[in-house]
């Protein structure tokens, strides 16, 4: 079994002895150094330059780095093997801490006892009851459903917006466009982890951003894309919205000139909430390679279609 590793940016080092320790017999080459084309069997890639796995002949699976495939299916020149995705428990673990502290921070206004801390001034300001707050998830798949049962252990009142019908008991479960704006009317913090596709995209627009209740905050930890950034700024300036933090933009890195840079009421962290690591990320890469050598069902293959 021969795999590529095609992540320009990522440092192969840690990738290379965690494979090795898994599966001493895999032979792994590190991009750009591909040798002989026709035998590689398998490709790890994130953000791979587009035409390089047309080069590949013998191609039978390409494995993503990362959690998220829309970058990689975004590019018209993605050859028609199967595409997995990564499943990486320590990323879940990651994300679920973002929206953690993200969700304190908001339902126990830090920001604003930040502000009064630099004026000196000892002020208590108006508490809400955790069980009263009402956070919302958009997105109950592996990343959403472990993150809302983590937020639900504080007490808040946690419901999720999915695809299909989902039965979590620690999640008031809303399912399919129809039930959107029942879902926003009740959300005061609401939490993004959705996957980007085109039924995704743009999602969070003024029309979904009115239907959140006045003083309500935004977490984007998902993709940029899915919310539109005048739409949010206009929220905001507007007193509609209370705050957001946001780990995600349009563009990354954010241009320096970006208004969400000195915004007081929007946090930016830099595309860090969840990251693949290879302790934790190289046993489903051996796993679907050993499948792969097997011929059995791959596991996270992506629908190429829905997207996701
Ligand atoms: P996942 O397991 O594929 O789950 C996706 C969830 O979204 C599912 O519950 C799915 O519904 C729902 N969904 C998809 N399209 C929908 C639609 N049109 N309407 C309603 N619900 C819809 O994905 P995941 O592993 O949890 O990851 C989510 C995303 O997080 C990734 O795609 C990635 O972009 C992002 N991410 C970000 C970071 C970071 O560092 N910021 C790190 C990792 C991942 P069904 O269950 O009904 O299919």
């Amino acid at each position: 079994m021969v795999l590529l590793f095609l992540c320009p940016g990522v440092n192969p080092v840690g990738w290379s002895r965690e494979l090795a320790a898994l599966m001493p017999e895999l032979e792994l080459r590190i991009w750009p150094e591909v040798g002989d084309v026709t035998q590689i069997d398998a490709a790890l890639v994130w953000q791979p330059p587009p035409g390089e796995l047309q080069r590949l002949p013998g191609l039978r699976l390409i494995q993503c780095l990362g959690m998220g495939v829309d970058g990689l299916l975004a590019d018209s020149t993605l050859p028609p093997v199967p595409v997995a995705r990564m499943f990486d428990p320590g990323i879940v673990t990651q994300m679920a801490e973002y929206v953690c502290e993200a969700v304190l921070y908001h339902h126990r206004r830090l920001a604003d006892y930040a502000a009064l801390q630099r004026e000196r001034r000892w002020q208590r300001l108006p508490w809400q009851d955790t069980v009263r707050r009402r956070v919302g998830i958009l997105g109950l798949g592996e990343i959403g459903a472990h993150t809302a049962r983590q937020v639900q252990r504080f007490g808040f009142a946690v419901a999720g917006w999915s695809r299909s019908p989902k039965v979590l008991e620690y999640v008031a479960g809303f399912y399919g466009d129809d039930t959107l704006p029942a879902f926003l009317q009740r959300t005061d913090i609401l939490v993004c982890l959705l996957p980007l596709t085109p039924t995704t995209r743009d999602i969070l627009g003024a029309r979904e951003l009115a239907l959140l209740p006045a003083g309500a905050c935004v977490i984007n930890c998902a993709r940029g894309e899915h919310l539109v950034e005048a739409d949010l700024l206009a929220a905001l300036d507007s007193g509609h919205l209370a705050g957001a933090t946001l780990d995600v933009f349009r563009q990354e890195p954010l241009p320096p000139d970006h208004p969400f840079w000195t915004h007081p009421k929007i946090r930016v962290t830099p595309h860090v909430a969840g990251l693949t690591h290879p302790r934790t990320a190289a046993p489903l890469v051996v796993e679907n390679l050993r499948r792969l050598q097997a011929g059995e069902p791959l596991l996270h293959r992506v629908d190429r279609v829905r997207g996701y």
